[in-house]
């Protein structure tokens, strides 16, 4: 953006926003994040309770004729649309300063920070995302309106994971059966080619962009992406693309007749759910939450059932039964062994496993910490401190919070291992044999991680025999932690789709003198450092450090950001403390699995962990 844009772009926003006209009072809440024109805080209707997502846009913005009629095509359009897959539309209105825009509010962001945790997701939760776009699409080209912007960062998700389409800033009306657009004023994230040679566009070009965001979600990466925006564009005129082969035929066939060249050839938008991808695949009816992190699992009944059969016959815990090791395939996480070819083409080692290993399979020993280093070492030398300090808040990026965090921990490692809590009231434990052990926070589903990563799914209510001891000392240390430690707030219904629900669980851990560091196996790495109680938890995937401060105030900031605008000396040390642990993560991954002890567990002694040291957080 230029220094003129930025400068004028809207500063501060009061604490209460009152609507001249109505009277009505708005508190601002949390920064929601900034676009091109906008900036989105939470707006609390102070009568009402209920809360929005404000859109504001400094008048600063909206000076010139062709400024002002953008916006107001926006509002008028989005206002006329009432949908459950698109972002509601709650009013809108202006004071001396600024426009504000009241928004349905989606707290669990988009699909782009989505496919940035994920990269490739599965058949069947791509065929869950692209079924309800298509609904909304539908919808809005119904009612004659062409949205022409349809991107991954336009697609908002709420707290039941559904999707809503927002940003009508490039959208338009047709005025007349067949009327051919010749305009466009902006440029879309993923441009049709008759976009591109100006020869007249219509509702087609959203056909286009789902056949992009298709493409994306299920191979990880843009259809026509390349370094430079001019060849990216030469490569859409040439209609030149690659689906990689492990694509399944109908998933492939469907993309294809999205991306066809000319506009007339691609699927009519209202029969598009006749599609073979969508009729002989399988479509889940929800989502678990955890999906925004996970690949989920939608095998569940076939994998509980062979745990429970095997109910008495497992003599040595440790050793998984056979029925464990035959499910290796489609439920193993990467053995915990470092190895080079892991690391790079990926996509043909992937190429003939299933739908559900493809994002397993993502997964590597080290969990993205040679990606972190690289982030934060570039963070680091940019010498953020060193830049000016009223800038530092460009960096923030509130979309760049973490699903999940460790909000509670005890550390019982002398005997058993190390107990935690996430966030979403889930809990989990590392054994001293390396094996884990969840428990989802329905209380219900767990998931048992063994030494060679293989994943099993019993439940509380039925698993194994040669669990008991692992639930055992599990349930001491959930209940260590909800009687002794900070509730956490985390009230959640349970949904059908718990069942799909697969959690990060905890990669490794040590601790210091002065903090505890937590890596999980979703790349996340958290600090929480013991004298002032301020954490940083560093997501590599997202490329951004979240510093929570002692007064628990949690903000998050870009990597890339904070290189151009800085940062404060306290995450400044923070960072550079952050760093020299990741090297010590990566040491402990490299050391061949022979050097890595193997420590018993103790029998539980009943009761409670007496002795533990433990951490509250929230
Ligand atoms: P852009 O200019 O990138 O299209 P916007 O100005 O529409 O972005 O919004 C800025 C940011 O505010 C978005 O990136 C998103 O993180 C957040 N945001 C926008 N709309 C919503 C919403 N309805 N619910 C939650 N967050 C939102």
């Amino acid at each position: 953006m230029s220094r003129r844009k930025e400068d004028l772009r809207v500063k501060e926003v009061p604490p209460i926003v009152l609507d001249p006209a109505s009277k009505k009072q708005y508190t601002k809440g949390r920064f929601l994040g900034k676009g091109g024109f906008a900036k989105c805080y939470e707006l609390l209707d102070s009568e009402t309770n209920k809360n929005y997502a404000g859109k504001i846009v400094s008048k600063a913005l909206l000076v010139k004729p062709h400024q002002k009629e953008k916006m107001s095509m926006e509002i008028a359009i989005h206002r006329t649309l009432h949908h459950k897959h698109i972002v509601g539309f709650h009013g809108f209105f202006e004071d001396d300063s600024n426009v504000y825009v009241l928004l349905e509010l989606c707290r669990r962001r988009s699909l782009m920070e989505l496919h940035k945790r994920r990269r490739q997701v599965t058949e069947a939760e791509t065929r869950y995302f692209m079924q309800q776009i298509i609904i909304g699409v539908q919808y809005m080209h119904g009612k004659k309106v062409i949205h022409r912007d349809l991107k991954l960062g336009n697609l908002f998700i709420d707290d039941n994971m559904n999707i809503k389409i927002g940003d009508f800033g490039l959208a338009t009306k047709e005025e007349y059966d067949g009327e051919r657009k010749r305009t466009l004023c902006g440029t879309p994230n993923y441009i049709a080619p008759e976009v591109l040679t100006k020869e007249g566009h219509s509702f087609e070009v959203d056909s286009w962009s789902l056949g992009c965001i298709m493409y994306t979600l299920l191979v990880g990466r843009p259809p026509f992406e390349t370094s430079s925006l001019k060849d990216t564009y030469q490569r859409i005129k040439r209609n030149q693309y690659h689906i990689p082969s492990k694509i399944s035929p109908t998933a492939r066939s469907l993309i294809t007749r999205f991306l066809h060249k000319n506009p007339l050839e691609r699927p009519d938008v209202m029969k598009l759910l006749e599609d073979d991808f969508f009729t002989t695949g399988h479509l889940p009816k929800e989502l678990p939450v955890s999906c925004l992190t996970t690949a989920p699992r939608f095998s569940s009944q076939i994998n509980r059932k062979p745990l429970t059969e095997v109910k008495g016959h497992r003599k040595d815990e440790n050793t998984p039964p056979v029925s464990d090791l035959a499910r290796k395939p489609l439920h193993g996480r990467t053995p915990p062994v470092v190895e080079k070819k892991d690391l790079k083409d990926r996509e043909d080692v992937n190429e003939d496993i299933d739908d559900i290993n493809k994002s397993i399979g993502e997964q590597d020993a080290l969990c993205h910490l040679p990606e972190m280093m690289k982030q934060l070492v570039k963070v680091l030398d940019s010498k953020p401190c060193e830049k000016n300090p009223k800038q530092f808040d460009e960096a923030e990026d509130p979309a760049a919070i973490p699903v999940l965090w460790v909000s509670k921990w005890v550390d019982y490692s002398d005997k058993y291992g190390l107990g935690y809590q996430l966030n979403d009231g889930s809990v989990g434990v590392l054994f001293n044999d390396s094996t884990r052990l969840l428990l989802h926070q329905n209380g219900e589903n767990l998931e048992y991680i063994d030494r060679e990563w293989n994943e099993s799914y019993p439940m509380m209510s039925s698993y194994p025999e040669s669990l008991k001891k692992k639930v055992t000392l599990l349930t001491y240390f959930r209940n260590y932690m909800t009687e002794h430690l900070l509730k956490t707030g985390a009230t959640m219904t349970p949904r059908d789709s718990d069942a799909l629900a697969r959690l990060p669980f905890m990669n490794s851990w040590f601790r210091t003198r002065s903090a505890i560091v937590l890596h999980l196996s979703n790349g996340t790495m958290q600090i929480n450092f013991f004298t002032d109680h301020t954490k940083i938890i560093v997501c590599p995937l997202m490329g951004a450090v979240t510093y929570i401060d002692q007064n628990r105030e949690s903000r998050s900031f870009r990597c890339q950001l904070m290189e151009q605008y800085g940062c404060t000396r306290d995450l400044y040390s923070r960072i550079k403390y952050g760093r020299a642990m990741v090297e010590r993560l990566i040491a402990i991954k490299s050391q061949p699995p022979s050097s890595q002890k193997q420590k018993k567990i103790a029998a539980p002694t009943g009761g409670q962990p007496k002795r533990a040291e433990s951490q509250v957080e929230a």
